[in-house]
Order: structure tokens, then sequence, then C-alpha cells
């Protein structure tokens, strides 16, 4: 069989070798219930308050402020749902922005459904949010601000501890969703000013399926699964033991790598975009330039569908992904790229790389050598790429 080249870590990434085998004993020999009393459940009750410990100490929490749960959709719902429930008081406004992840675009619309108001700040062209943006959007019932770290399409980063001094200062509650960021750059809750932070193991090496919420000691929130009391009463539900172990055990190792990883990354991405821009014509960069994840390159091509693009790569091995297609199958463009000014021909044109840890140079150079003849071919038969026409010149 052909080699397979994966460049969609932003999706999700393979389980590290070391992390599997730190699970491996919870599923089989020490698979007691963390919640019973015996020595076999306290066996997996201290393996989940290690893990506990190590992921907060990690990302200068306290290990009482970290919540285990299914991963980041669960998360970024608790978050935004349980927060309107238990701040009704206060109000019914909540403040996101237009590129969120659908996790927190539905739970706002949900809420939007039952009466609540949401702002969605918009970005700049890059995808940046101005934090003055969401100053200027805070009501006196305003209940929540969730901005995420950086976006999963187009890797740009956020001015989260500059939005955390916003909204500390007009005292409503901050929930951020780190699910891109978590094992790829530094994070600090205490430094960024945040009240709640969701995180997902399958997206830095570990497991899926098991997430966390960090959630800062006295905000009021209300569970969102309820049942048998587990992490406090507040996440009810037998813990996955040996998601929780695996997830500690890739971010100590993202921790240990980052800096490494994050440099050879960025110099691969930087290697194939100078590659494909050289050679490709009316080809560009969405996101912005400067503040972006290092393993992230989204571009989008005049005259294509992403779709072709991604099927005719795949032929040739490579996994990489659209930023235009939803989850749901439509052909709906993405509402990130809309929301950064792409006009919905172009984001239909869009690609989506995103490098990791098995990348290597001889990868990228095939990328190089293998896209540019799939592109000419796909314009040779698009009924709207033309050489000289009116489609160059829009952009
Ligand atoms: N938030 C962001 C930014 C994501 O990229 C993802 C996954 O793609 C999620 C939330 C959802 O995370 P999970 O797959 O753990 O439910």
């Amino acid at each position: 069989m052909e080699e397979v080249i994966y460049l969609d870590h932003a999706s999700t990434t393979p389980a590290d070798p070391e992390v599997v085998s730190a699970m491996l004993p919870w599923l089989s020999e020490a698979f007691g219930n963390p919640s019973t009393v015996y020595s076999l459940g306290l066996t997996a009750a201290h393996a989940v308050q290690q893990a506990r410990e190590s992921i907060a100490g990690s990302i200068g929490a306290e290990p009482e402020e970290i919540y285990f749960t299914s991963g980041g959709t669960e998360s970024d719902n608790w978050a935004i749902l349980g927060t309107a429930e238990a701040q009704q008081k206060k109000g019914h406004h909540l403040i996101t922005s237009s590129i969120e992840h659908h996790a927190v675009l539905e739970s706002m619309e949900y809420l939007e459904k039952r009466g609540y108001e949401v702002t969605r700040v918009p970005v700049d062209g890059g995808g940046l949010v101005n934090p003055e943006e969401v100053r200027r959007a805070i009501r006196p019932d305003s209940i929540l601000v969730s901005i995420m770290h950086a976006n999963n399409e187009v890797g740009t980063i956020q001015p989260i501890a500059e939005i955390g001094r916003v909204t500390r200062e007009a005292g409503v509650l901050f929930h951020v969703d780190a699910v891109q960021t978590a094992g790829k750059l530094p994070l600090d809750v205490k430094e960024l000013g945040v009240d709640m932070l969701s995180m997902s193991a399958h997206k830095f090496y570990g497991p899926k399926g098991v997430g966390l919420m960090y959630l800062r000691k006295r905000t009021r929130i209300t569970p969102l699964l309820h049942g048998g009391g587990q992490e406090k009463g507040r996440r009810a539900g037998t813990h996955n033991v040996p998601g929780i172990v695996g997830m500690a055990k890739a971010l100590e190792l993202a921790g240990a790598r980052m800096g490494d990883d994050a440099v050879r990354e960025a110099a691969l991405r930087d290697r194939l975009w100078q590659g494909l821009e050289g050679v490709i014509e009316s080809i560009y960069l969405n996101g912005d330039p400067l503040r972006r994840l290092p393993n992230n390159l989204n571009v989008r091509l005049d005259g294509i569908e992403g779709e072709s693009m991604i099927l005719m790569l795949d032929m040739e091995g490579f996994c990489v992904s659209s930023g235009s297609a939803c989850t749901t199958g439509s052909l709906e463009p993405s509402h990130v790229l809309l929301a950064l000014g792409i006009p919905a021909e172009h984001a239909h044109g869009s690609l989506r790389i995103t490098l990791g840890r098995s990348t290597t140079a001889d990868h990228i150079e095939k990328f190089i050598r293998v896209f540019p003849p799939i592109v000419a071919r796909l314009r040779e038969m698009s009924p709207i790429w033309c050489a000289n026409c009116v489609c160059k010149q829009r952009t």
C-alpha cells in the first residue's frame, strides 16, 4: 500500500505510543471504578488525581480547578449553557466571535432560541478579534465572553490575555476554547486571565473522547450532566480512567517537546508555502500571516473546489482538509472564511494543510511536486477558471 501522508493534524492526531502504553493497564488489570472504596477503585482514583495534578501544574491551575469531560465539544457546551443557567439573574447577553468552532456557535444559537441575546464580534481580514470590539460589546447584562485561543481552520491566534484584561475590568466571565492550542502553545490560565478553558486530548497526540474544562475557583456554573456526583457533583459519569491518564501523559510529552516541534513544523510549513506560491498562479494565504499556529497552512485557489483537491490528493496518498465543507457534508462555504471577508466562491477553493510530528521534509517536497499538476488539471476542467478573465482581478 502506498504511504499515507497525513497532513490533517488540526482534525485529529495519532495517540503517541508512550500515551498508549500509559493507558493500557487502566483498560485491563487496573480496571476499577474510581468512585468505589476498595483498593482496585482507590488505585484508579489515585491515577485520576495524579493526572489532575499533572495537568493543573502544566497550565498554572489548581488541581481542584480541573474537570474531566468527554472532549472539546462537551467542555464548550458546558461553559456556555452552564454559565447561561447559573447567571440568569445577572443577565441574558453573551459575546463570542464570528469564527468560533461549531461547538460554541451552536450552543450560542441554542440559547438564542430560548430568549438569550448573542453579540458576535467581527474579525479582521486575518481572523483577529480586536479586544476593543469586545469591550464595546459588553453591556451591564452580559454574562459571558467566549473567544477561541486559535482558530481550527486558519490557525489565527487571538490576543487572549488582552481580552482577559477587558473581561476582568468589566466583571464578565471569560471562556476560552483552547482545543487547537493545548500542547502547541504555552498555556497559563492566570496569565491569560480566563475563568474557563476547554481542551481535548486527541488534538495533542492523546486519545479521542476525553478532554477537560478548567474552571476557576468559585466560578458559578450549573452542571450539564447529572447523575453519580463525580467531579464534585459538577460533571456526572464514570471517569474515563485510561483516557484521563492518556491525556495527562500526552500533555506532559507535548510540554517537553513543544518548542522543538513548533520550530520544526513552522519551518516545514513555510517551505511548503514558498514552494506552492512560487509555482501556482492565483494562490493566496488565508488567515493572519504572522499570528498563527506553527503547523497551519490554509490557502485558497481561484477556479477550483476544495473537495476536488482533497479527492485528488487522497489518490496520491495525502490527507488534507478543506475549509469549505462543514461536518454535515453540506457544501456551504466555511463561516470562518466568510467572516474573514473572503467571497463565497473563493472560500470554496480553500485547503487546510496542518503538519505534525510525523511530517518530514520529504512529505513536503512530495506535496510541492504533486499538487501543482493537480491544480492545473482541475483548472482545465473548471467552468469558473479562465486564465485572463475577471475572476483573476477580483482579489
Ligand atoms: N473546538 C475546536 C477549536 C476544535 O477544533 C474542535 C475539534 O475539531 C472542538 C472544539 C471539538 O473538540 P472534540 O472533537 O474534542 O469534541
